[in-house]
C-alpha cells in the first residue's frame, strides 16, 4: 500500500470518504454498528475506544463477549487509563460471557424472541436506570455465525434492532465479526444480510486503519480489482467443475455400457467352456478305460482338463471385476437396490467364509460366532452382505502372508451386530486409511502378498455403499506393521426405537 499521508502532494483533505469513526460521536444516537476485523487486537482496540468514550460520556456500558475478548478489553482499558474496576463497581460497566448469555435464550438452533426480550430488557433496565444513554457490545451473533448458524445470527441482529426501537433509554450497539468467517465465497449473501441489519458498517483494518482519503481510494480500487479477478476465477472454476461433471458422467456411462458388453460374451464363454470341460472329462473317462489307451494321451487329457479349470477360474475373476463395474454404475445412477429379508448374519458370514476356504485351501481362515445365533437375525440383503464379507475377507487374504491366519468375528452388543475381519498384513497408515473408501483408490505402495493382484479399487467403495443402504457403518483399525481390522456394523431390529 502506498504511504499516502497529509504530507503527500496529491492529498486532498476535503475528500471525506468513510471517515474514521469517532466513538465519542455515538452520543444519543441509537446506532447499530458492525465492525469487521482481521486480527483480535484490532477488534479489542476498536471496542476499547468505544467503551472508553462511553464511560467518559457517563454512558452505561454492557459488554457481552468471549472470555479472551473481555480480558483483552480490560487490559486495553487500563492502558488507556480507564479504571474499569471502578466502572464495574459503580454499575456503569457490565461484562457478561457471550456463550453463557446466549444459552439463556436459545431454543434449539434459534433465539427465542420472548426470552431474549425478557433477559435483555432486564439488563438494560438495570444498567440504564440513571443514565441518558447506553452502549452495548454483543458478540453472541458472531458466535452463532462461526458455529454455522448464520440464520440464527441474522435473527438475533433483528431482535437487537427491535429492542433498540422499543427501549426508553437510547442505546448504541456495536458488533464485531471476524472477516475470516466469511471466507467461503458462497456466504456473500449472508455477509450482505448481516450488513443490512446494521445502521453503520465498518470495514476491517486493511481499510479502516488507513488515515488518508487517497490511501482509502487506492484501497477501494485494489479491493474492486481483487473482487473482479476473484469473480472471474470463480466463473472459471465453475466452468471446469461443469466439464469435470460431464466427463465423470461420461465415464460412469462408459463403465455401465462396457460392463454389460463384457459380461454377456463372458457368461456364454464360461458356459461353453464348462460344457467343453465336462465333455473332455467324459471322453477321458471313456477312452482311458480302453485297454490299449496310450498313457501319454491320458497325460494330455489331464493337461487339457487343468487348462479348462484354470481358464474357468480366470473367467470367474474377470466376472467379479465386471460385476464391480456394474455395481459402481448402479450406485452412480442411484439404482443399487436391496432385497431385504430376515437372515442370520452369522450364517451369511459363515457361507462367505466357506466359499473362500474352498477357493483358498492353503489359507487358515478362522471364524468366531456369537454363542446365541438367534441374536444376530437381521433384516438384510444376504447376497449383498455376503459380498461385503467376501470383499473384506479376500482383501485380508490378498494383503497378508500366506502362512498367517485371517479371522472373521461376528458379534452383537445390544444395539448393533458387527463383523470384524482381522489380518496380519503390513497395515495402513492414517493417510492411507483416509482414502480407502473412495472409488478407484488403491494404496500405491501396497504389495499383494498372496494370490492375484487384479483389483479396480472398487470393493471397499461398494461395500461402504451397501452398508450405508442398510443403515450400517464401516471402519478400519490399523497400525503399520501390526495388520488391519476392517469392520462393519448393522443395526439390530428395534435398536433405532430404543
Ligand atoms: P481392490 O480391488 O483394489 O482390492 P478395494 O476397494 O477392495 O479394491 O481396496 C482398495 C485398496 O485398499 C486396495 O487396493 C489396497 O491397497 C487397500 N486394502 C484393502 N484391504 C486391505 C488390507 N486388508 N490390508 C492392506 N491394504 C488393504
Amino acid at each position: 500500500m502506498l504511504p499516502l499521508t497529509d504530507q503527500t502532494p496529491h492529498y486532498h483533505p476535503e475528500r471525506q470518504l468513510a471517515p474514521h469513526i469517532e466513538w465519542s460521536d455515538s452520543g444519543e444516537a441509537s446506532e447499530h454498528v458492525v465492525q469487521f476485523y482481521e486480527s483480535d487486537s484490532f477488534l479489542i482496540n476498536a471496542l476499547s475506544n468505544y467503551i472508553a468514550a462511553g464511560l467518559g460520556a457517563d454512558d452505561a456500558c454492557i459488554v457481552i463477549a468471549t472470555p479472551s475478548h473481555r480480558a483483552g478489553l480490560e487490559r486495553r482499558l487500563s492502558d488507556l487509563g480507564v479504571d474499569h474496576r471502578a466502572a464495574h463497581r459503580s454499575g456503569r460497566l457490565l461484562m457478561l460471557d457471550a456463550a453463557q448469555t446466549l444459552s439463556k435464550f436459545m431454543v434449539g438452533d434459534e433465539p427465542d424472541p420472548k426470552r431474549f426480550a425478557k433477559l435483555m430488557g432486564r439488563l438494560i433496565a438495570r444498567a440504564g436506570s440513571n443514565v441518558r444513554h447506553m452502549r452495548a457490545f454483543g458478540e453472541m451473533v458472531a458466535l452463532l455465525h462461526v458455529e454455522g448458524k448464520s440464520g440464527a445470527a441474522i435473527r438475533l441482529e433483528e431482535l437487537w434492532n427491535e429492542l433498540q426501537s422499543e427501549t426508553t433509554v437510547p442505546f448504541s450497539l456495536f458488533c464485531g465479526y471476524a472477516m475470516s468467517s466469511f471466507a467461503e465465497h458462497l456466504r456473500s449473501d449472508v455477509f450482505n444480510e448481516i450488513c443490512h441489519c446494521h445502521s453503520r458498517v465498518l470495514p476491517d483494518e486493511s481499510y479502516s486503519a488507513l488515515a488518508a482519503p487517497d490511501a482509502r481510494l487506492l484501497a477501494i480500487s485494489l479491493l474492486q480489482q481483487k473482487a473482479a479477478s476473484l469473480e472471474a476465477e470463480i466463473a472459471e472454476r465453475k466452468r471446469v467443475e461443469d466439464q469435470l461433471r460431464i466427463a465423470n458422467q461420461r465415464l460412469d456411462d462408459f463403465i455401465g455400457v462396457a460392463g454389460h458388453e463384457l459380461r454377456t460374451p463372458l457368461t456364454s464363454s464360461k458356459l461353453s467352456l464348462q460344457l467343453a470341460g465336462r465333455g473332455l472329462a467324459c471322453m477321458a473317462k471313456a477312452l482311458t478305460a480302453l485297454p490299449d489307451f496310450p498313457g501319454d494321451l491320458a497325460v494330455e487329457f489331464e493337461r487339457l482338463g487343468t487348462l479348462v479349470h484354470r481358464t474357468l477360474g480366470q473367467i470367474d475373476r474377470q466376472q467379479r471385476l465386471i460385476d464391480d463395474m456394474l455395481d459402481l454404475s448402479r450406485i452412480q445412477a442411484g439404482k443399487l437396490e436391496l432385497r431385504l429379508a430376515a437372515r442370520d448374519l452369522g450364517h451369511v458370514a459363515l457361507e462367505a467364509v466357506e466359499e473362500q476356504r474352498s477357493l483358498h485351501p492353503s489359507r487358515d481362515i478362522r471364524v468366531s460366532l456369537p454363542e446365541d445365533s438367534d441374536a444376530v437375525v437381521l433384516c438384510i440383503d444376504a447376497d449383498r452382505i455376503a459380498q461385503v464379507v467376501t470383499n473384506l475377507l479376500s482383501n485380508a487374504l490378498k494383503y497378508s502372508p500366506e502362512d498367517q491366519p485371517v479371522t472373521v468375528r461376528v458379534a452383537t452388543d445390544g444395539s448393533s451386530a458387527s463383523v470384524r475381519v482381522e489380518d496380519s498384513g503390513r497395515g495402513l497408515s492414517p493417510e492411507e486409511q483416509e482414502h480407502l473408501w473412495s472409488r478407484f483408490y488403491r494404496v500405491p505402495t501396497m504389495a499383494v502378498q498372496y494370490g492375484s493382484g487384479i483389483g479396480l479399487g472398487l470393493g471397499l467403495y461398494i461395500s461402504k455403499t451397501i452398508l450405508e443402504l442398510h443403515g450400517g457403518q464401516v471402519g478400519i483399525e490399523s497400525v503399520v506393521g501390526q495388520g488391519s481390522t476392517f469392520w462393519f456394523t448393522l443395526p439390530l431390529p428395534g435398536a433405532a426405537d430404543n
